[in-house]
């Protein structure tokens, strides 16, 4: 059995005392559900499990103090986020040993993600003041036309387990920056983070209902019942494809406005003319980063064959190096998965794939350990119809493919229902926009493993989903268009 690093105990008595001060209590919300380390598999808190009515008791709430949240000026939203973002910040280590905690991943991450979740708080702070609006000449004349953006109404936000602040801030901030009341499910394995960045939002000056989580352990009953109230307007989730399916079904009957965040199977396209430590940087880190655990993490490595021999070897070595174990543990690359259908997961892709004839060059098994952990794995010469191909692997697991030709590469990267991220690694420019163009993925990484940004429009085409996070972009999905058709008559 292989020993995993156990947590450094200043860390673990520091996230203990984060975890017993936290406030979880909800008022006449008295059932609970465990939340656990997947590190260690321990209980680490009780929280509140709403049922549906005090789901609808929460959006009643929110929808009231909506109406005045509508009417501040998008100058005092803008301070309130701007006081959020810094709140965040002066409280990011609590936050970073919080999302180690429930989630599992190294501190050193959970320390990225805060400041990454931070950034849509402090972008939205920025974009606040620039709701858009037009200004056209009717064409024929006789009329001025006048278009402004209005808050769409009460959103129900619903986020996943694998960034617990970034998932929730890169909803919150664009919806209370657009002006509208929201209702946050966050995943059932990691709910604490999202309550502590509400109670900050609410030190910083957010209406102290405007923003309400939701918790609960029955998610399909508390999203018929809440997309089904006629107060809430708006649906934007993250997750899995087949729930945003659902979701979007439940939407429908309410003609509600809904973005959907879905999965992804990224294909990573290496080319012969790439730089070779740069495509084993930017693949180790496309797929590494969360250990794999990202929507965007890079699905399918497709290497051309004349670089193939080189980069397999290289990746290889860097992935038998991974230090895995505690994310709290001093030195640590990747933590644990997030729970054990995860680990019966991936051993079952691994062993379909090395059935299918792929080679296992590191890795391949869950070591024993009462948390749920994964070795760092590399598969080469993955047949196309072997299952890891074709799912989204959502784990530390790297699966080569090998081509020769351009074209053939860019129609095995298009062979999938999805299209979230792509990536390319060329030094030929021509070849990286020919490449990118071709894509069929709303994102692109160039010689890049990490293409996210605040700044940027994060989203999918395809089954991967609807509408873009981040950017201004990210602000419209919480607006809803009113144009005024002005009538000019000449005068004399
Ligand atoms: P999931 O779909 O199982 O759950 C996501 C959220 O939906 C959770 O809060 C869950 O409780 C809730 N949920 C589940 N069933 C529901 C229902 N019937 N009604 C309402 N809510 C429901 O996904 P997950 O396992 O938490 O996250 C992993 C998935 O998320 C992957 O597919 C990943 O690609 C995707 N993801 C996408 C993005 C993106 O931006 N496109 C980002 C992160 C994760």
């Amino acid at each position: 059995m292989r020993m995993l690093p156990d947590a450094d105990p200043t860390a673990l008595a520091d996230s203990d005392k984060v975890l017993a001060d936290l406030d979880l209590a909800v008022p006449g919300v008295n059932r609970t559900f465990d939340v656990h380390d997947p590190a260690t598999g321990q209980t680490i808190a009780q929280v509140p499990d709403f049922d549906v009515q005090q789901a609808l008791d929460a959006v009643a709430r929110a929808d009231e103090a909506g109406r005045s949240w509508a009417a501040t000026t998008t100058r005092h939203r803008a301070d309130v986020l701007r006081t959020w973002y810094e709140l965040i910040l002066q409280n990011a280590e609590t936050i970073a040993l919080l999302i180690t905690r429930e989630m599992g991943k190294p501190l050193a991450e959970a320390r990225g993600e805060v400041s990454y979740g931070a950034d849509f708080v402090r972008w939205y702070a920025e974009e606040a003041v620039r709701p858009g609006g037009n200004f056209r000449d009717a064409p024929a004349g006789g009329a001025r036309l006048l278009t402004r953006r209005a808050p769409v109404g009460l959103s129900v936000l619903i986020t996943p387990w694998n960034f617990p602040l970034a998932m929730a801030t890169r909803k919150i901030a664009p919806a209370l920056a657009a002006g509208c009341p929201a209702v946050i499910k966050p995943a059932p394995n990691t709910p604490l983070t999202a309550i502590f960045a509400v109670q900050l939002a609410v030190a910083a000056g957010v209406p102290e209902d405007l923003v309400q989580v939701v918790n609960t352990t029955d998610a399909p009953a508390f999203s018929t019942a809440v997309l089904a109230d006629p107060r809430v307007r708006k649906v934007s989730f993250t997750g899995s494809t087949g729930v945003g399916k659902a979701l979007l079904h439940l939407a429908a009957d309410n003609v509600l406005k809904s973005s959907m965040e879905l999965g992804g199977n990224a294909p990573l396209l290496v080319f012969d003319d790439a730089d070779l430590e740069r495509a084993v940087d930017g693949a180790f880190a496309a797929k590494m980063r969360n250990g794999g655990q990202s929507c965007i993490a890079a699905n399918r490595i497709l290497v051309q064959d004349g670089i193939a021999d080189a980069f397999v070897e290289a990746l290889t070595e860097r992935l038998a190096a991974v230090e895995v174990g505690n994310g709290l543990a001093a030195r640590v690359d990747v933590g644990p998965v997030i729970d054990h259908r995860a680990v019966t997961r991936l051993s079952g892709l691994v062993e379909d794939a090395t059935r299918r004839g792929a080679h296992l060059l590191t890795g391949g098994s869950a070591p024993s350990h009462p948390g749920t952990f994964f070795e760092p794995t590399l598969l080469d010469h993955v047949p196309a119809d072997a299952d890891l191909a074709r799912t989204e692997i959502f784990g530390p697991v790297a699966a080569i493919q090998r081509f020769s030709r351009q074209d053939e590469a860019i129609a095995r990267a298009n062979d999938t229902e999805h299209g979230l991220a792509g990536y390319v690694f060329t030094e030929n420019l021509d070849r990286a926009f020919n490449v990118a163009d071709q894509l069929a993925t709303g994102m692109v990484g160039i010689n890049q493993g990490v293409p996210s940004n605040a700044a940027a429009p994060f989203g999918g085409i395809k089954q991967s989903g609807l509408g873009r996070e981040g950017s201004s972009e990210g602000l419209e999905e919480y607006e809803e268009v009113r144009y005024y058709n002005l009538s000019l008559r000449q005068t004399s």
